[in-house]
């Protein structure tokens, strides 16, 4: 394998490297980019999933609550007892309860329902003949409620008259709707409440009363306090006006201080938070909402209830969810930079290795090519080097020349002086050689003490001048050393290369050479590769 190929194994590995590099890395980066932005959207809708399941829940709560609350309602204005309980006389204004023994069969029912259902707090009821409302049970707690509390906390007027409007609309078949109210702030406790009131009908279907339930929230309260999920995810509820109703952590009550300095308590308000202002506006989706006066964002869906209009927000702030993408991004950022690094510190040990290689197979050429003793080149290294030349004489027809030469009557002197002496006169004449020639000439040792000269961009005359130069260079000066000192000549046979072969031309130059000797030595003769003629410098 010549260096030549050898460097272009080389590139091609580099190449196929870094061509393995940029792949790697261009994956690493779709996957640095892609890969999150999937899976935020992913986790985005797994933890918008999660919320509507836990909307789903409280949604179905409450409801089911609402629901069971109407029922039992509709239920007991039904019975006899009730529609057909004259209440005209029998309460009175002071002490708005059925006394002990009147109407032992509707206290009974009362009682009943308020046992088995704690939130009920108390049942009321309105004759049609007058506006008023009789409390009717439990007689103990209304002690607490002056009779103004009582009108102006429950507008009694405003749920009498939609509770009406249920029955106008009524069938005739089947149970009348009652009427859920808005929430209020329930005195005491300050619980959020609402109440309940249905149409109650006689035997003819005619309207004779309406029976009315205040009912507390406070299971429903903590049922939705309680559904809060992972490090910030909370539920909370709010009626259809954007009151707050449940919260795991703000209370539904809030204290106000009217213009008289008089303190009171009313529901509060979050129809500014951006979930429930886009609910109330009916144009809710789920998604990222920034907080109001607050750094953080929310993922948050809503669910509205089924006749009450009340919402139900579940939250989570987004940070929570974004930790979890946080931690991948950290994950494939170190992973790209540990393939840049690993890359990196293989590209510099296959370069270092391949330099490594290259200098070494270098070295070996030049070895191969080198004569030891002169330092020249040698003759194996011959036609590869003349392979430019002759190339260059095809695509530019510019001849060369070539000088063979040989060392004149060289046995004597290794005879007479000794070998050693012998090779310091081979060195001599080749660096002498050498000193007249150009970079782009070469030189090699032939044989024993035969040189061959090849000199570019030369026809024989100038080839026989530069022939001459070197005889000259030898046979003027005498080599020695510190003993010796004697006159060496060298014979020159020259010949221009215009076409053929290398060996023929080498062969005419040997002739020229072997003329040159027959003649005299120490001489120059030149020969055209075409013809035997020869030519001589004395
Ligand atoms: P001519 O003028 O016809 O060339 O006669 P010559 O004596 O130079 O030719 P011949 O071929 O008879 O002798 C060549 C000698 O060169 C023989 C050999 O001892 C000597 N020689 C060849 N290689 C080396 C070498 O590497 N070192 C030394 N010291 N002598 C060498
Ligand atoms: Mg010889
Ligand atoms: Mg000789």
């Amino acid at each position: 394998m010549t260096s030549e190929d050898l460097r272009e194994k080389n590139e091609r590995i580099k190449k196929l490297v870094m061509t393995l590099i940029w792949h790697l890395m261009g994956v690493l980066i779709v996957l640095g980019i892609i890969f999150p932005v999937s899976t935020y959207l992913a986790l985005n809708s797994i933890f918008l999933t999660e919320q509507m399941v836990t909307a789903k829940m409280a949604q179905t709560m409450v409801s089911d609550t609402i629901a069971t609350k109407k029922r039992l309602l509709s239920f007991a204005a039904g019975t006899r007892s009730v529609r057909t309980a004259n209440f005209s006389g029998l309460l009175q204004e002071e002490l708005r309860g059925i006394p002990e023994n009147e109407l032992p069969e509707l206290r009974g029912l009362f009682q009943h329902l308020l046992n088995s259902f704690s939130s009920f707090r108390f049942f009321s009821y309105l004759t049609y003949d007058s506006v008023r409302p009789y409390v009717i049970h439990p007689y103990q707690t209304q002690l607490e409620l002056t009779l103004s509390d009582y009108q102006a906390g429950f507008a009694y007027r405003e749920w009498a008259r939609k509770t009406h409007a249920r029955y106008e609309v009524w069938n005739g078949t089947g149970p009348i709707e009652p009427y859920v109210s808005n929430a209020f702030l329930s005195k005491p406790g300050l619980i959020p409440g609402v109440s309940v009131s249905v149409t109650v009908i006689n035997d003819d279907k005619q309207p004779v009363g309406i029976l009315y339930a205040n009912i507390i929230l406070d299971k429903l309260s903590d049922f939705v306090r309680n559904l809060s999920f992972g490090k910030t995810g909370r539920v909370f509820l709010v009626d259809a006006e954007g009151f707050l109703l449940a919260h795991p952590t703000i209370s539904a009550g809030r204290e106000v201080v009217d213009e008289e300095g008089n303190k009171t308590w009313e529901l509060r308000s979050v129809a500014d938070h951006p979930v429930v202002a886009n609910a109330l506006q009916g144009r809710f989706s789920p998604g990222v909402f920034r907080l109001t006066g607050e750094s953080k964002a929310v993922l948050a869906t809503c669910l509205t209830v089924p006749d009450t209009g009340w919402i139900i927000v579940v939250e989570q702030e987004t940070a929570e969810i974004l930790n979890r993408v946080k931690l991948y991004w950290i994950v494939v950022i170190v992973l790209v930079f540990l393939t840049i690094a690993v890359s990196a510190v293989v590209f510099i040990m296959i370069a270092r290795e391949t330099a490594e290689t290259t200098r070494e197979h270098d070295e070996l050429i030049v070895i191969s090519e080198t004569d030891p003793l002169t330092g020249l080149l040698n003759r194996r290294s011959m036609l590869s080097r003349m392979v430019q030349f002759v190339q260059n004489y095809q695509e530019t027809k510019q001849p060369f020349v070539i000088a063979l030469f040989d060392i004149d009557d060289f046995k004597l002197v290794n005879d007479t002086h000794g070998h050693v002496f012998g090779d310091l006169v081979l060195r001599e004449i080749a660096a002498r050689t050498a000193s007249v020639l150009r970079v782009d000439d070469l030189l090699f040792r032939w044989g024993g003490e035969e040189f061959l000269v090849v000199v570019k961009n030369c026809n024989l005359l100038r080839g026989k001048g530069i022939a001459e130069k070197i005889r000259r260079v030898v046979a003027d000066a005498p080599i020695s050393d510190d003993r010796i000192s004697i006159s060496i000549t060298v014979t020159l046979g020259v010949c221009e290369y215009q076409g053929g072969s290398i060996d023929a031309l080498i062969i005419h130059a040997d002739e020229a050479l072997y003329e040159g000797k027959r003649t005299g030595k120490n001489r120059v003769v030149g020969a055209s590769s075409d013809a035997d003629l020869f030519s001589s410098i004395d």
